[in-house]
Order: C-alpha cells, then structure tokens, then sequence
C-alpha cells in the first residue's frame, strides 16, 4: 500500500424517506438556491416537484437552470455561473444523473472564477473556493454524488475532461433508490458497466498487499453481476436499485482508492470517443474494458486470475493460470452483452477515420494509464480491437 490520507466531507442520506431532509439542509445554505437539472426526467417521475415544495417550506427563492445535456458543456457551466452572478445566488442544488452533478459542480466552481472555466478543467489554473453545492442523484453510475470529481466537454474543440477539486464535494446528497426506478433501460445499463469500470480502474494494479481493498472491489463487482441481469428485466424494483445505487456511490467515493494508485486510462481513452461522437460514457467503457484487458493481460497474469475466480467464479479445471485469466475476461464480454450493453465501436457507427485523432486526444504529449503505461500507438491499438 502507498500512504494516503482521507477525507471525504459528504453528507450522505440514503434510502427511502431520505428526500425529507432536503429541508433542513437547505436552511443550511442561504435564501437563495440556482436548481440544476437535466432534459425533464426530474418533471417527468415527480421528483421536481417534490423538491420544489421542500424547498419553498424553507423559503428558498429557486433560480433554475434547466437542459443540462448528458456530456455536460462548457457553454452550460458558463451558462449556471453567470446566472449565480446575476441573481447573487448562494448555493446550487443539483438533481439528476452525473451529467448534472458534474456540471453544478463546474458551475459552483465557475461561479467564483473570472476567466474561462477551461482553464481551470486543463489546469492552467486552480480552484480557490466554489459555493455550497448540495445533490439529488436520479442515476446510479458515476459516483459524482461522493467524490470531487466532474467531466466537462469543450463543445467547440471537442475535447472532453475530467477535473477535480476538493472544494466541489457535495455538502450533502440525497440517495433515494425510488427516484431512481424510472430510468430506462439503456442508462440504468450504461450507469452499471460505469461502476463496474470504476472499481476496475481501481482493482487492476500491481500491488499484491491490498487484500481488503482488493475484497472491497470484488464484493461490489459481484453484487453488480448478481442483481444486473434481474435489474433489467424488472426496472422498477426499488431492492435492486438500491443494491446498484449503493454500488455506484462505493464504487467511487475514494474507499476503494486507499492505499494504491489507479490506472484511469480505460477513462481517458473513452472521454475522447465521447468528445468526438457524442456517445453514451458507460457504452463508450462497455466497448473498450474488455479489449484493454486482454491487450495488457501478460503484464499480471495473476491479477486477471484473481478477478475470473473471486467475481466469475471460474473453475480452474486443470487450465493454465492465463486460460483461466481468459476465461474471466470473456466471461465479463459475454455478461455486459447479457444485459445489453454495446460491445463493437460500430454499435455506435462508429469507424476507423478518427483514431488517430481521438488516441490524440485521449493520451495528450504523455501516455496514459498506470498499469501499463500506454502510448498513443497503443491506444490506436485498442480502438482498433474495438471497432
Ligand atoms: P447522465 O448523462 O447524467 O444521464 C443520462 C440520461 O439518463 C439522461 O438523458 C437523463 O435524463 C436520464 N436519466 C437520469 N436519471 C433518470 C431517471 N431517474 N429517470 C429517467 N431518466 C433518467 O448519465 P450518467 O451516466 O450519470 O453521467 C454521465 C456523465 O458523467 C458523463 O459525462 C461521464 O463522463 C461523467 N462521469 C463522471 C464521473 C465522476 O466521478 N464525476 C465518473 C464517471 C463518469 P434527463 O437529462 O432528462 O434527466
Ligand atoms: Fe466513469
């Protein structure tokens, strides 16, 4: 293990009823709230008006910024700051999937920047303070609702990157698995192969004395194999979404991230298909994990093992150590395409023209990843096992 510190100030409330104290944390915050949601999802399952009444018992004047797009932009972020500077707005309260977590978090740290929030999501700059920033999460996925995380898309140049500040943690987020049972089934799919990416991005290391972190993660990929298939062919059943919802937050709240150093590259590599093609995150990762996994697994055979026998369950049954690792990276193939999650980059029309131009994109002057550093030739690589 490497030594960590850890500190994560979120309030978190989860599970039926936990809306209720959405009250009291309001009265926490000021008199005046800038509500950030999405296309309507919110309008559409009751939700905004539920929080709309809560928020009008404690007397919060509500400005909204409405439209958030999934792969929120730069434009909508600069969009939410200068609402907050016209209005002398005094904190945010965000209420939907991670696109709009990640936006409200790029707009509270806007709010106090002068310049073009890009330079703060390239690092040319620093966040010195954000408003308070409160969350009702609708999708299980990104983990947004727990960590200091957000990835903003530059529409204009088409980049898309993730950026983080431990100003924009949520105060507090709101987890009610009910809210969560009318999204349809292509997002509560995408949502799960994200959570599951996350704690791949976390497990897959070269550090061998991490047995309980390395527990931690195989318990979340196991409940997530177990309750999927069920989940989608049953979308409202609030057990399973709660099972999920509670994946999704642990699987990137920093708990899994104690003590080692994660490899991320599987993200870059998609927020470059997404800058370009607009696609869905969690299809992006579905398309590109399993190829990444077979391309590096000679660097840690064992590692591979470990995840077939401790998530699959594969028998060895007299095979090598790599055929079992083989096996467990097919057996995670042939369970996203169980439930329906995308598996070639053609799924999306996408072809061979741009490789070169998103492996530029997704790997920048250095290389990417930590397990094995890859370069750009290697991420060409990978799209074209993925097409
Ligand atoms: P999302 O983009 O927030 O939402 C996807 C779709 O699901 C939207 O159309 C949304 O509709 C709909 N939806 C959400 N909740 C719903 C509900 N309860 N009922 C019906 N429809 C619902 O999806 P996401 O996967 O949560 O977020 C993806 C973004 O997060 C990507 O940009 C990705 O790169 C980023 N990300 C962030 C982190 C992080 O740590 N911050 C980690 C991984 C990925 P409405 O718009 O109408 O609400
Ligand atoms: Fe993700």
């Amino acid at each position: 293990m490497k030594p960590f510190v850890y500190h994560n100030p979120t309030r978190l409330y989860f599970g039926e009823g936990s809306l209720q104290h959405l009250g009291r944390e309001a009265a926490k915050y000021g008199k005046s709230v800038l509500l950030v949601y999405g296309g309507g999802s919110i309008k559409r399952n009751g939700l905004y008006d539920e929080v709309l009444r809560l928020l009008e018992k404690t007397g919060t004047k509500v400005i909204e910024l409405a439209g958030v797009e999934p792969n929120p932009r730069l434009s909508t972020v600069h969009r939410g700051a200068d609402l907050i500077r016209e209005n002398g707005i005094d904190w945010v309260l965000a209420v939907g999937g991670g696109s709009t977590l990640d936006c409200a978090k790029a707009i509270v740290a806007a709010a106090k920047y002068e310049g073009s929030f890009w330079d703060i999501v390239t690092r040319k700059a620093a966040v010195e303070s954000a408003l308070p920033l409160g969350t009702i999460l609708t999708l299980a996925a990104t983990g947004s609702e727990m960590n200091a995380n957000s990835v903003i898309t530059n529409e204009e140049t088409l980049e898309k990157h993730g950026w983080a500040s431990p100003h924009v943690y949520p105060a507090f987020s709101i987890l009610e698995p009910l809210y969560t049972a009318s999204a349809p089934k292509d997002h509560t799919v995408y949502g799960m192969v994200d959570m599951m990416a996350h704690v791949f991005e976390q497990y897959f290391h070269h550090d061998n004395r991490t047995p309980v972190q390395d527990g931690f993660s195989e318990s979340i990929l196991r409940a997530v194999v177990e309750a999927a298939p069920k989940l989608v062919n049953d979308l409202t059943n609030v057990e399973l979404r709660e099972t999920i919802l509670y994946s999704g937050t642990m699987a990137l709240n920093g708990t899994l991230s104690m003590g080692i150093v994660g490899d991320w590259a599987n993200h870059d590599m998609e927020h470059a298909i997404s800058a370009v093609y607009d696609i869905p995150h969690g299809g992006g990762l579905a398309i590109l994990f399993p190829n990444w996994m077979t391309y590096v697994l000679d660097d840690n055979v064992a590692r591979f093992r470990q995840f077939a026998v401790n998530v699959f369950g594969i028998q060895a049954d007299g095979r090598s150590d790599r055929e079992i690792a083989e096996a467990g990276i097919q057996a995670l193939r042939d369970f996203w395409n169980s439930i329906g999650a995308p598996s070639r980059l053609a799924d999306y029309d996408i072809d061979d023209s741009r490789l070169e131009e998103m492996a530029e994109k997704a790997v920048g002057d250095g290389t990417r990843g930590n397990f094995r550093k890859l370069t750009k030739q290697d991420v060409v690589n990978i799209y074209r096992l993925s097409l």
